[in-house]
């Protein structure tokens, strides 16, 4: 648990005009610490680590769907939470991933510092990488405090981003089903 970070928060709470030594905030600064190392855990993880082997011989070469993955995550503009959903899909070719892992790869790059699109990109390239399947598509639906509760208050404006690799980008049948599955298709 860093220590520096715990003085930072209290510099945070006199520079919001806060007193620190208060009751209610004593015990604030460690808090936020811990809070923050928790949301931010995805630097200290690598893609081995949470594949860790969970990669299984299939001959199935049907489209497989992981939707309505919860999503956490921090702008990287102004440190507040973004909150959605991740669809994933891909195309194996002998190889499929243990279902837990597909979530915990969209933890590992949504407990960073993110911008929504990046990270889109980070979790599609990442299942590319893992399964070299013949298709990955990845879709994030998000709310941004950042635009919620400052800016320009828009309270139910949804962001939605979109990486398409290999088959889903060249075949727009196929993308048209797996929007269709995730229930984004009009
Ligand atoms: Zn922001």
């Amino acid at each position: 648990m860093s220590s520096q970070l715990t003085d930072h928060y209290r510099e945070i709470l006199l520079g919001v005009g806060e007193d620190p030594q208060r009751e209610g905030l004593l015990d604030t600064p460690k808090r936020a610490a811990k809070a923050m190392q928790f949301l931010c855990n995805g630097y200290s993880k690598s893609l081995d680590e949470v594949v860790n082997g969970a990669l299984f011989e299939s001959d199935n070469d049907e489209m497989v769907i992981v939707r309505d993955i919860e999503l956490y995550s921090l702008c990287e503009h102004h440190m507040l939470p973004f909150i959605g959903k991740a669809h994933v899909a891909y195309i194996p070719t002998g190889k499929v991933l243990g279902l837990s892992k597909v979530a915990r790869i969209v933890d590992m790059f949504a407990r960073r510092l993110q911008i929504q699109e990046n990270l889109t990109k980070q979790i599609a390239d990442a299942i590319q990488q893992v399964t070299q399947a013949a298709g990955v598509a990845v879709v994030v639906e998000a709310k941004h405090m950042c635009m919620m509760m400052r800016g320009v208050e828009k309270q139910n404006s949804v962001m939605t981003s979109s990486v398409m690799l290999g088959a889903f980008r060249d075949s727009s049948n196929t993308r048209h089903e797996f929007l269709q599955l995730i229930g984004r298709s009009k």
